[in-house]
């Protein structure tokens, strides 16, 4: 069962992951990367993922390994600490496919939050 469409190596993603474009990172482990949205929509909008190769949520959650799981989310709730974003709140937003407003297909988390 798949909801996605074929991972493509050269999204922009892809191409941080392999340093040809840079980013503005925050935070990176061996299963993930976290950086800031170029065209932030909050105060705080960092993009964090993972660093296989997977197009969208679903497919993540379907292919990932317990330890690429884990990795990555651990990684999110890293980058909360770090910004200290339970005292404001914040938000997990993933857009999975087109028509949910998905524009790059390698698998991210937006983690945004107002100061
Ligand atoms: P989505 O619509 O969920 O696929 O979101 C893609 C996000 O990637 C958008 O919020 C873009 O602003 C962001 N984005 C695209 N290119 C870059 C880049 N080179 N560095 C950082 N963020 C980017």
């Amino acid at each position: 069962m798949t909801c996605n469409i074929l991972y493509d190596a050269q999204n922009v993603f892809a191409k941080i992951l392999r340093k040809e474009i840079p980013c503005e990172a925050v935070f990176e482990n061996e299963y993930a990367l976290a950086f800031k949205d170029i065209h932030p929509k909050a105060a705080v909008h960092i993009l964090v993922i993972p660093k296989g190769a997977y197009t969208d949520a679903y497919d993540f959650h379907a292919k990932a390994s317990d330890k690429e799981i884990s990795g990555f989310y651990q990684a999110i709730n890293t980058v909360v600490d770090q910004l200290d974003l339970c005292k404001t709140g914040f938000k997990l937003v993933s857009h999975c496919g087109k028509n949910a407003g998905q524009e790059v297909f390698h698998y991210h988390v937006h983690l945004l939050a107002d100061r």
